[in-house]
């Protein structure tokens, strides 16, 4: 079983990482994929180049041999500057792992608006989702579709290779790009949201400093 998480990692950090780890152990995956994203069609767009987001990452997970760094959004924006779509992601690593469960991992801010994603019924052709909540918070109802791929038992994730729904909870760090973004520009410390080799590197470049 192979995890899959997209973001924008601008710039990754705690949040992502310490998920990242513990959905591993809990689902027994046999890597966790980071997978950059190149042009969100659902944001605006990244404050740094793809290329020093890239950078960033192999720097926060260099001595985690679990984690990956899949660049392969990036390298299609490179041949089509198209909006990375998760659904093409993920037809794409079909391709490269045709017999094994996909296990895409969303937050619950993302799974509100799946039903937004492009040709967001597709998504299950090609992976199972797995919708990490907090303890406490409500799942919302779900929709028909959803209902008829629910399942609460990781079992079912790996007799089929992909098209269920599970939600899982997962310790989340209540920590945000966005807020770490707004601290350095403010000129404040962000030591402890991120691995102090990013925050150097963060540095070194002049990232983040105006809004
Ligand atoms: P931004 O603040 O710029 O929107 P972000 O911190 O939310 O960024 P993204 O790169 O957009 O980070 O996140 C990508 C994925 O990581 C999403 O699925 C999101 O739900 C998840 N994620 C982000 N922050 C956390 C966190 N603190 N804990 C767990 N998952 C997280």
């Amino acid at each position: 079983m192979i995890g899959i998480f997209g973001g924008t990692f601008d710039p990754v950090h705690y949040g992502h990482l310490r998920s990242a780890l513990e959905v591993k152990d809990i689902f027994g995956l046999t890597e966790v994929r980071l997978i950059p994203c190149a042009n969100p069609p659902h944001r605006e767009q990244p404050a740094v180049t793809a290329e020093m987001r890239v950078q960033m990452l192999e720097l926060a997970i260099k001595n985690q041999p679990d984690l990956k760094i899949d660049t392969r959004e990036l390298d299609r924006y490179d041949l089509h500057q198209a909006p990375s779509y998760m659904v093409d992601t993920l037809e794409s690593l079909r391709q490269e792992f045709p017999a094994d469960p996909l296990l895409l991992f969303i937050g619950t801010d993302a799974f509100k608006y799946l039903t937004g994603w492009y040709e967001w019924q597709r998504l299950f052709d090609y992976a199972h989702i797995v919708v990490m909540t907090r303890p406490g918070i409500e799942t919302q109802t779900l929709n028909d579709f959803f209902k008829a791929r629910l399942t609460g038992e990781i079992k079912d994730l790996v007799q089929v290779i992909s098209g269920k729904l599970c939600f899982s909870h997962v310790t989340q760090l209540d920590i945000s790009a966005t807020a770490i973004r707004n601290i350095i520009a403010r000129k404040q410390n962000p030591g402890f949201l991120l691995p102090d080799a990013v925050i150097e590197y963060i540095k070194q470049h002049q990232l983040y400093e105006t809004h």
